[in-house]
């Protein structure tokens, strides 16, 4: 049997691809010298797949996404060098980024707008290039219908007029080769039945017979069409659901295709059970003849290897990384031949376990999950308590991550300073920061975050039944990478998390200071999670902790507690029919987790991801003030919370925090008035978009003065 992997990290053992990219933007080295080490780098990529598996694609890697070269090779965009490239992924005139279907990996989204789709051409041959690097690899290729559902600036009534274009110019790059490797991850979605047409024609279109068109991340609803596309073959994902085994059982498979399995995990970090896919993979060959063996999605979502990773031992052996999942690949196969290897196993022990906590999550009832005291209540006791004016200013957490506290955090890592020196550097930073904030004249201040490298791991860090690791990176977008912990056992806290710092920081000042707290969902969204517990009861066992985190802050006078949950819209299934279970537990635990004093004002933080459509979820979370992004929309995404009916206060945001422009007072009043519009003003709150940990003091005074004076500048108009 055959085996094929695609998806393998670009970033390097030791993030060479950051280094590399970056080194060019500081100016540190040439375009040639950034391409020549990239070219080494995707080398050893290439040689990591032919080391285990027999054909993988050549032509996945990318100076920074793989959308946007697509845009670039059929003439959306001119890029006449790597300045004008990297001025599309950054800086001022840089496109949107999002979140690749429900991963935290995200995309630079393609414009359309004032393009036509008579304009389509063959700019660049990318996968011709690619070859070069590795004469047997198959070239790469977002497909076509992917790449349009994903772009922005197409009316839906010219879909097919782009795509078909498009299809002229995907033919003319692919025409003379033997296979390709398309990816259509876009066909899991629910798809109407309009757009199956479209895909069904422009594919009979694309007839040069050599396609390996892959779909991933969930089942695909209309296979009975994939049957009839001329493709040579068809990638299902045989894990993240059941849905597509459920329909070759029935209906079978076509016999002029291969079907690659996708049967070793791309998204998740527990080794195979080699017995459990090789039974699995024996039924679907009753199915197909041509069968390969492949992974389930791209390997992206996976860091590199275990190897070099200081975890417990009986974890360890838990744990396949990318190229762990090459080797079981391998494995898979071999298996299939009838060679059993008995030393690699999935085990899944007692490790990690906790008795007690499983009986707190059993014993859970639905008043856990119910607030004593209903909205409107619970507002005029904090109302009483808190006495803010009109527009009251916050900000979401972080304040600059500075080049001194990363220096300061390397420092004590290494052992160079001692815990105490450390803490007490945090204690100026906090000093500092509550000083700023009140010079600034802010309502509700934050102690600033500096103490956490990252809202995930700092929390999981302190959690039993979390493991963080030393360089399992994953790239978020860009260059930008983060490391995902490993939740692996039942989860508690053995002491208190946040009460040092957000304590101190309240006893500078008599001013509000809100703590934050990273919320259930976002702790797992942004995780690897175990799968021999229902993922309910692990966002149960977080949500208690934090519980218990809430109430131990609330013992020490602070009165406003944030939860933030901007994975909530993310982790949500690609498919509508999966909705209603994933938002129950969604809900359910963060109202567990905020089931606080009603004296408390409980504030909740999302940002950038489309809100318009979980609205009725939004509100069943409970909470007091939500604040949300709403820069780019101008405002305009509070239209939907008031069709909704949403009655509860909202902090707004009026700074895009991913520009390093300082927004005016103009600008933020502009956004509150049309918010105005569709909220009552006492339930405004002004604030940023996102937390300030990426940006530079420089932007942050500015930017911080002129929101504080359009609130003040609103409320004088008023009065
Ligand atoms: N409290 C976090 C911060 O301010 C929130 C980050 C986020 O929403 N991603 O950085
Ligand atoms: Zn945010």
């Amino acid at each position: 049997m055959q085996t094929y992997a695609y998806g393998f990290p670009r970033l390097g053992k030791n993030r060479e691809y950051k280094k590399i990219i970056e080194n060019y933007w500081k100016g540190r080295s040439s375009e040639d010298e950034l391409q020549m080490n990239i070219n080494w780098l995707d080398k050893e990529r290439l040689s990591t797949y032919k080391e285990y598996v027999d054909k993988f694609p050549v032509g996945e890697m990318t100076l920074y996404c793989n959308m946007l070269d697509t845009a670039i090779m059929v003439g959306l965009y001119d890029c006449k060098d790597l300045h004008g490239y990297y001025s599309l992924c950054r800086g001022k005139n840089a496109l949107k980024l999002t979140k690749w279907f429900n991963t935290n990996y995200h995309y630079l989204v393609p414009e359309f707008a004032g393009f036509s789709p008579s304009n389509f051409t063959m700019r660049w041959n990318k996968p011709k290039e690619a070859l070069q690097a590795h004469k047997k690899g198959i070239p790469y290729l977002i497909g076509p219908f992917t790449f349009l559902k994903l772009s922005k600036g197409i009316p839906e009534r010219r879909f097919g007029d782009y795509l078909f274009n498009l299809i002229d110019v995907y033919k003319e790059i692919i025409r003379d080769f033997d296979e390709v490797h398309i990816d259509e991850p876009a066909f899991v979605t629910d798809i109407s039945e309009k757009d199956i047409k479209f895909i069904k024609d422009a594919y009979k279109r694309l007839d040069t017979g050599n396609i390996c068109l892959f779909t991933y991340y969930d089942s695909v609803d209309f296979l009975n069409v994939l049957y009839e596309l001329p493709v040579k073959a068809i990638g299902l994902d045989f894990l993240s659901s059941e849905g597509n085994l459920k329909y070759i059982e029935k209906h079978g498979f076509v016999s002029d295709k291969y079907l690659i399995a996708g049967i070793v995990d791309g998204r998740n970090v527990w080794k195979t059970d080699i017995e459990w896919a090789t039974n699995r993979l024996k039924h679907i060959s009753k199915f197909s003849r041509n069968l390969v063996v492949s992974n389930s999605s791209p390997l992206y979502h996976l860091p590199i290897t275990i190897e070099g990773e200081k975890l417990h031992r009986r974890l360890l052996k838990r744990l396949a990384f990318a190229k762990e999942r090459l080797y079981e690949l391998k494995l898979v196969a071999s298996c299939l031949e009838g060679d059993y290897n008995e030393d690699y196993n999935a085990v899944v022990d007692d490790f990690g376990m906790n008795k007690k906590v499983r009986v707190c999550v059993k014993n859970l009832s639905p008043r856990d999950f119910e607030k004593e005291i209903p909205y409107p209540e619970r507002a005029t006791r904090q109302k009483k308590l808190l006495s803010f004016s009109l527009f009251p200013t916050t900000t979401i957490g972080s304040f600059p991550q500075t080049k001194e506290i990363r220096e300061k955090r390397k420092d004590f890592k290494r052992g160079d300073i001692s815990k105490e020196e450390y803490n007490s550097f945090i204690r100026e930073k906090i000093c500092d920061v509550i000083r700023f904030q009140e010079d600034s004249g802010l309502d509700v201040l934050v102690h600033g975050e500096f103490e956490r490298t990252d809202m995930v791991e700092f929390f999981a860090l302190k959690l039993r039944g979390i493991a963080t690791t030393k360089n399992g990176w994953i790239i978020s977008y860009g260059t930008r990478g983060y490391r995902p912990p490993i939740i692996y056992g039942d989860i508690s806290r053995p002491k208190s998390m946040s009460v040092d710092e957000i304590t101190f920081a309240q006893s500078l000042t008599k001013k509000p200071v809100k703590a934050i707290l990273t919320g259930p969902i976002t702790m797992i969204a942004w995780s690897f999670v175990r799968e021999d517990v229902p993922i309910r009861e692990v966002a149960y066992q977080i949500a208690l902790c934090l519980k218990d985190e809430i109430k131990d802050l609330e013992r020490s006078g602070i009165r406003i507690i944030q939860i933030d949950e901007p994975a909530f819209r993310e982790r949500a299934p690609i498919k509508r029919r999966n909705w209603n279970e994933y938002f129950d537990w969604a809900i359910k635990s963060f109202r567990l987790a905020s089931k606080s004093n009603p004296e408390t004002q409980i504030h909740t933080h999302m940002c950038y991801s489309e809100f318009g459509e979980i609205i009725d979820e939004i509100k069943e979370l409970d909470f007091d003030v939500i604040s949300i992004e709403a820069t780019r929309s101008k405002g305009d995404i509070i239209r939907y919370f008031k069709e909704r009916g949403f009655n509860r206060q909202i902090g707004l945001g009026v700074w895009d925090v991913h520009s390093p422009d300082v927004p005016t007072v103009e600008e933020m009043k502009k956004i509150i008035k049309k918010a105005m519009k569709f909220i009552p003003k006492e339930n405004l709150w002004i604030n940023p978009d996102c937390g300030l940990k990426t940006r530079g003091w420089k932007e942050v005074v500015p930017a911080i003065e002129n929101m504080v004076k359009a609130a003040k500048a609103l409320r004088d108009e008023l009065h």
